[in-house]
This record gives C-alpha cells, sequence and structure tokens, in this order.
C-alpha cells in the first residue's frame, strides 16, 4: 500500500509519516529529507534544491521525481511506503500514479492532515529551521495552497481522498490517521 500524507508545512506530515510507517512496516519516503542530505552532502541536485528550499519555493517537478522514482524502486519499497512530502504538485501526483499504473500497482491513497493557518504560523515559528523564518513560513504557505492543495481535489475525484483533523496532541492525530488507513483497507 502506497499512502500519500498531505498537508501544509508544520501539520506534522512528518512525525506522523514515521510512525505509520513503523507501525506499517514500511518505509517513509521525505522528498524534504532526501533534498536536505543532497544539500549537505554537496550533490548537483542538493546544491539546486538548496536555493529553492531556502527562498520557500518548491524544487522543479523533474528533480524530485527523479529523486523519488530512484527511490521507491529500491527493494525495501516493494510492499508500499509512505510517502512524506510527495507528491506537492499535480504533475508530480500523475507522474506518480503512471509510474505505479505501468508496473500494475494500485494507485496511492491519500490522507491529508488539515490543520488552520494561525497554528501553523505557531507551530513553524518554534521549530527554528533554517528555512522556517517567517517571510519564507509565510511563502510557503502560499505555495501550499496555489500548487499543493489542489491535490485534495485531485484525490478526491478519484475517490482515494481521506480527512483527518490535524489539531490536539500527537497521539490523537495518529489515531484518526490510523482509523483513515483502516477505512481504505478494510481491516
Ligand atoms: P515541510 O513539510 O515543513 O514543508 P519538507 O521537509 O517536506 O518540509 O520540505 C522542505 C522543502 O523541500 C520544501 O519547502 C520544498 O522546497 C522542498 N520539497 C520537498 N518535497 C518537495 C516536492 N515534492 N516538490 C517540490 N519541492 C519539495
Amino acid at each position: 500500500m502506497r499512502i500519500v500524507l498531505i498537508g501544509p508545512p508544520g501539520a506534522g506530515k512528518g512525525t506522523q509519516s514515521a510512525r505509520l510507517a513503523e507501525q506499517l512496516h514500511i518505509p517513509q519516503l521525505s522528498t524534504g529529507d532526501m533534498l536536505r542530505e543532497a544539500a549537505r552532502l554537496g550533490t548537483d541536485t542538493g546544491l539546486r534544491a538548496a536555493t529553492y528550499m531556502k527562498a520557500g519555493k518548491l524544487v522543479p517537478d523533474e528533480m524530485v521525481c527523479g529523486m523519488l522514482v530512484e527511490r521507491i524502486e529500491e527493494p525495501d519499497c516493494a510492499h508500499g511506503c509512505i510517502l512524506d512530502g510527495f507528491p506537492r504538485t499535480e504533475p508530480q501526483a500523475e507522474m506518480l500514479d503512471e509510474y505505479l499504473v505501468d508496473r500494475g500497482m494500485d494507485p496511492p491513497v491519500a490522507i491529508e492532515i488539515a490543520v488552520e493557518e494561525a497554528e501553523l504560523m505557531k507551530r513553524l515559528a518554534s521549530r527554528g529551521r533554517s528555512d522556517d523564518d517567517e517571510a519564507v513560513i509565510r511563502h510557503r504557505l502560499r505555495q501550499y495552497e496555489a500548487l499543493t492543495r489542489p491535490l485534495l481535489d485531485y484525490y478526491r475525484g478519484r475517490g482515494v481522498l481521506h480527512s483527518v483533523d490535524g489539531h490536539g496532541a500527537p497521539d490523537e492525530i495518529f489515531l484518526r490517521i490510523t482509523e483513515a488507513v483502516e477505512a481504505f483497507t478494510g481491516s
């Protein structure tokens, strides 16, 4: 099973993805982590990506898609994975669908973690990462609204979207997410 977690920056995708991956015994694929690691190592892709990330912009689709495909082909992803931060644009979602369909795999299921903007600002401001200063945060939230939010309709239209309330304690949110996953798997 391939599960896509969708939510604005600060929604808790990273934390919840890690827990879900552990529970389901499948890997967590975080494109944000992959890009930060590539930047740290100073690879071509990493250095190019870093300029976008610092500005709060999305990294171009072809760079992220190439990286994601390379990772999803690893044997540990054979039985599924949690996609954390991918897809973030409609072309990325289309690429993923095509990739899976071409290999006879089921399309992904999508879970939205919904959080209000005021709460996001509060959480992000206290996180203190280099791409977390206020102007950059605002830009990232705008990018989410413009480029990523449309994915909710994309997946809703395919009947594979489940939205959960992302306010509250991490444990409560995790419970909502596992219930949503169970609703899909029927277990
Ligand atoms: P957050 O969930 O806080 O936005 P991430 O670690 O998921 O943080 O992503 C950090 C940055 O990495 C994003 O702001 C963006 O620049 C880049 N990035 C990550 N995933 C993608 C993606 N799928 N497409 C484009 N850019 C991405």
